[in-house]
């Protein structure tokens, strides 16, 4: 009865002492579940190949009533997703994502819009089907989304005229309220995040769906740079953390041409 059956994503796994290992898991019931895998470390057969980030497991975990950690009781492999742990951008992207939704994720509290949002970029990011930066920026915008925080890239948030109508290339957005502020609006603000109309049109595509239509679209090369620099100063500033796993991933774009 206090046994749970589900469908979850590992978000972050740690040594405890010299046989355990904590899990963090996102389960498709409950949200975040933290467990303990008792002997993981030791007794292969348990658990053995199970255990690894992003992958996403069929898992039975025991409640712990007194708000302890909750002891994971099996685990099984659905999807291995091997292609994003053997590449190390792969890798840092969703090491991002994961920190990136660890974070926000309460525990015991399920969150299907987001748990579908993590699997299905999980999904595309294994694939070779999109750019690395492509995916991220449809999970950081449908994040955004699901979260509440969506930008509002519909038009100047001062005299509220339509991002079409604006007659500049290149409408700066203001990280603070949030929002596109035309240039006759401007005055006195200060922002590093300009963004051309077609890299909005494009955000705005990839806002408007889930991700069986997001997938569907080809990202100018100037909506990938644009796109992926505003999203990552985006989410951070409104979640009001930094993020470490971020501060790697651009560290590894900086140094691999791959992604
Ligand atoms: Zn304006």
């Amino acid at each position: 009865m206090s046994l749970v059956n589900t469908p979850a994503i590992m978000l972050r796994r740690k040594d405890y002492g010299d046989y355990d290992v904590i899990v963090t898991l996102f389960t498709k019931v409950a949200g975040k579940v933290t467990t303990i895998a008792k002997a993981a470390k030791k007794s292969s057969k348990r658990f053995a190949g199970t255990l690894e980030l992003f992958s996403v497991l069929q898992i039975v975990y025991r409640k712990n009533r007194r708000g302890g950690l909750a002891v994971l009781q099996e685990a099984s492999l659905q999807q291995p997703f091997a292609n994003i742990r053997n590449s190390i951008i792969k890798t840092a992207y969703a090491s991002y994502w994961a920190e990136l939704i660890n974070e926000w994720l309460e525990s015991g509290q399920a969150q299907p819009r987001l748990y579908r949002l993590f699997h299905d970029a999980l999904w595309l990011l294994d694939t070779d089907d999109m750019p690395a930066a492509g995916v991220s920026i449809i999970l950081q915008t449908q994040f955004a989304q699901a979260t509440g925080f969506e930008p509002n890239l519909v038009g100047c948030q001062r005299c509220r005229t339509k991002t079409d109508f604006l007659t500049e290339n290149q409408v700066m957005f203001d990280i603070v309220s949030g929002s596109l502020v035309c240039d006759r609006c401007n005055a006195g603000l200060s922002s590093e995040i300009y963004l051309s109309k077609g890299t909005i049109k494009q955000l705005q595509w990839v806002a408007s769906g889930d991700m069986a239509k997001a997938q569907r679209i080809r990202f100018t090369p100037q909506a990938l740079k644009e796109g992926l620099t505003f999203v990552e100063r985006f989410l951070p500033y409104h979640l009001g953390k930094s993020f470490k796993s971020l501060a790697f991933l651009r560290k590894m774009r900086n140094t691999t041409v791959e992604g």
